[in-house]
């Protein structure tokens, strides 16, 4: 391996880190300065220089994707694969080691991975077998006490005496909780670390094992390791000492989920004779970004202290844009994608970035709209889409039988005459007895303690999914899949529903297949294909790329754009109460935290950064009056250009001022007084957001988005509709 062709392209300090001897390293550096680069080199050069075998490497990353990047960029280097190579999420490494010893840790072969939306289905199931009241128990908040504890490393049995009778309680329902995962053979997020590191913990042959095996650990985004992340770690590397880390403590925003910043301080203390790197160029924004970024993060306290600073020119300032509405906004940010397209740039060098998730959908209707291609990280995911989840459902029940949440979830979809009472018998007797839905299912059927009806339609139920699975046992793992699509009727079921979500339903059905098809496993044991793809769907849940290799515009939250960088990039509803998050705002060390999601947010930009805000908003159902975001006012003047001031109103006509009041498509006197974003109810068709409005009087029409069932084009003069607050 040519040496200088490794080092070129590195400045001095970077080189440091990349060549650095064997031992603890901490690479504490600013945005945009190269230590994802440096990591990636790192092991390259470990391979290529250094003659260290891929498979006695591990190498951690915030997101799959991320890991997927890194290792292309790795064997580009090196000219050839590394396959062997751990390389993946703190979650992917868990579930890995779980699979390869699911005996040693105490699980059944075919365990299954529950995604948080699962966890909180069976987390009101456990409250509701407690006779614990939603109204008082908010399932939301025995979840968040569930995994807080998991993530600090303590199981019921170490909570802890309380003599708080709601923490008595909530100790409860963790351990049903617990017990309930043990019978399904369920294990949700944070048990994938917990349950790893129990076993590298308990276990010291296995610990040695694999302490020998990876004389190297590579960790990205460290400053977002919680507690039971980082004695992970500290297991894995115990032995060799070798733990490269690379971070920035002003890019640590997972602190509301655990996430310790101070084990980068705790790092050279666990690790004596540390060495330290810092970075201080950055590479990626222009230094009028650069400078505004820099600026904002200087109102916090309690910094590690970094310069950064840039060669690069000064480009243009930053625009600022204040919306009448969220709907002006967007049509903003849709303006100038379009300026952006016309001028012949890609789309995926765009990115639109919110605080909360729920802002997404006008931006995506405004870009369907505008037929303009995007993607969204982390919100609409595929994986968490409602037909892909009911495919999901089947293929896990042919997994393992006692996945409780995926028979809840399918066994009256597509409706088979399974009424209510019926559901409630099997779930009566699962309770009284202990056992799983499956179980209890058959035995009712069985001993006929249901009527002859029901139980006929329970049978076919159960019998359904035996003939699917003994069908199927020998199909490559996409066939598999479309078998199952069109044998359980959920196809059919879909291709039935009206309008045109049905359609894209279809797609998304179809394109589970393709994933399927795409989907290679780079494990090195040999996991059965279906497991492991159950597995990667719900990993992968949380970033959601469904048409990979199409140009589009990237939305995401603030969140999920950590660690990666656009030319164009939109920071949207820059609002006080929105962002800052409302949350945050009463309290100093959440209100710092949101302002290093501001930070990260601006250093994603590389040549031009847009900050929009709306003075009013629509969000959950009603209006707010708001008032810009104080992270604006944190941007030096100089360095900010005002689009267009206060009270204004955009128009992609030219610059001309109307008076807001009829402005925005909310405004127009909509169908039966129906206005976007409505939430209504709907008496066959349950409750729905309203998301398109046509014609006046009697040939008024809405679109609704029913929960649950899709959208449906309904005359109001007809429908009945109930405005919900
Ligand atoms: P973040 O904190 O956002 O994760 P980072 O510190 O990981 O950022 P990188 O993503 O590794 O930074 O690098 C930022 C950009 O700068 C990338 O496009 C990278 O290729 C480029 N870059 C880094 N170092 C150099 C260098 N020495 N010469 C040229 N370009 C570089
Ligand atoms: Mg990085």
């Amino acid at each position: 391996m040519d040496v200088s062709l490794l080092l070129n392209d590195l400045n001095a300090a970077q080189r440091e880190a990349v060549a650095a001897p064997p031992g603890p390293l901490l690479v504490l550096a600013g945005a945009g300065s190269g230590k994802t680069r440096v990591l990636t080199h790192r092991v390259a050069w470990l391979v290529g220089v250094e003659h260290i075998s891929p498979l006695s490497i591990m190498a951690v990353t915030f997101t799959n994707k991320a890991a997927q990047e890194m290792r292309g960029r790795i064997e580009a280097m090196l000219g050839f694969p590394v396959g062997g190579m751990w390389f993946g999420t703190f979650h992917g490494l868990s579930h890995r080691l779980l699979r390869a010893h699911w005996r040693e840790a105490g699980l059944p072969q075919s365990f299954q991975i529950l995604d948080s939306q699962d966890q909180l289905r069976l987390v009101r199931r456990t409250l509701k077998n407690l006779e614990l009241d939603e109204a008082y128990w908010p399932p939301k908040q025995a979840q968040w006490f569930i995994n807080s504890h998991k993530e600090a490393g303590r199981r019921p049995q170490h909570v802890g005496e309380s003599r708080d009778p709601q923490q008595q309680q909530l100790l409860r329902v963790y351990q049903a909780y617990e017990e309930a995962c043990r019978r399904m053979g369920l294990v949700d997020f944070a048990e994938l670390l917990l349950r790893a590191y129990e076993l590298l913990r308990d276990d010291s042959a296995m610990r040695r094992h694999y302490q020998q095996r990876f004389r190297h650990v590579l960790v990205d985004e460290f400053q977002d390791t919680n507690a039971i992340q980082y004695a992970w770690l500290k297991l894995f590397a115990a032995d060799s000492g070798n733990l490269f880390v690379v971070g920035d403590d002003d890019q640590s925003i997972y602190g509301w989920r655990g996430a310790r910043v101070e084990n980068m301080l705790q790092f050279e203390k666990d690790f004596p004779g540390t060495k330290m790197i810092r970075l201080e160029q950055n590479y990626r924004s222009t230094a009028t970004i650069l400078k505004a970024a820099n600026a904002v993060i200087s109102h916090n306290d309690g910094r590690l202290g970094k310069d950064l600073w840039t060669e690069g020119k000064a480009g243009g300032p930053i625009l600022l844009y204040t919306a009448y509405n969220d709907i002006d906004e967007t049509n903003f940010v849709v303006d100038r994608v379009q300026d952006w397209i016309a001028q012949g740039q890609a789309r995926q060098d765009v990115a639109i970035l919110y605080r909360s998730n729920a802002q997404s959908r006008v931006l995506e209707e405004a870009l369907l709209q505008a037929g303009i291609p995007y993607r969204v990280y982390g919100g609409l995911r595929f994986f968490e889409r409602q037909e892909i989840k009911d495919a999901l459902g089947y293929l896990r029940l042919l997994a393992s039988r006692h996945d409780d949440p995926s028979f809840e979830r399918i066994v009256n979809v597509p409706t088979r005459g399974l009424g209510n009472k019926t559901l409630e018998a099997v779930r009566a007797l699962a309770r009284a007895e202990n056992l799983s839905l499956w179980l209890a299912a058959k035995r009712l059927v069985d001993s006929g303690g249901v009527p002859a009806r029901a139980a006929n339609a329970l049978a076919a139920f159960l019998d359904l999914i035996n003939t699917m699975d003994k069908e199927t046992a020998e199909l490559a793992l996409a066939e598999r899949v479309e078998h199952v699509l069109a044998r359980s009727g959920l196809f059919e079921h879909y291709q039935k529903e009206q309008g045109e979500r049905a359609e894209t339903r279809i797609e998304n059905l179809e394109e589970l297949a393709n994933a399927c098809r795409n989907f290679a496993f780079d494990g090195d044991d040999d996991m059965d294909p279906l497991a492991a793809f159950l597995a990667h769907a719900a990993l992968e849940a949380g970033e959601g790329q469904a048409e990979a290799w199409e140009d589009c515009v990237q939305l995401m939250s603030l969140h999920s754009a950590k660690g990666l960088e656009f030319a164009l990039v939109f920071l949207t509803g820059m609002e006080e109460g929105l962002f800052p998050h409302q949350r945050s705002m009463n309290e100093p060390g959440r209100l710092e935290e949101e302002r290093r999601l501001c930070y990260v947010g601006m250093t994603r930009a590389m040549r031009q950064l847009y900050v929009t805000h709306a003075e009013i908003r629509r969000l959950h159902g009603s209006e707010h009056h708001t008032s810009p975001s104080r992270f604006l006012g944190e941007m030096p003047e100089e360095l900010v250009n005002v689009v267009r001031g206060a009270g204004s109103v955009y128009t992609a006509g030219g610059p001309s001022y109307r008076p807001p009041a009829t402005q925005g498509s909310r405004e127009t006197p909509a169908a039966g007084g129906m206005q976007l974003g409505q939430r209504v109810r709907h008496e066959t068709f349950g409750e729905g957001v309203v998301l398109n409005v046509e014609g006046q009087g009697q040939h008024a029409r809405v679109q609704v988005n029913f929960e649950g069932i899709g959208s449906k084009w309904l005359v109001t003069a007809y429908a009945n509709l109930q405005q919900v607050s």
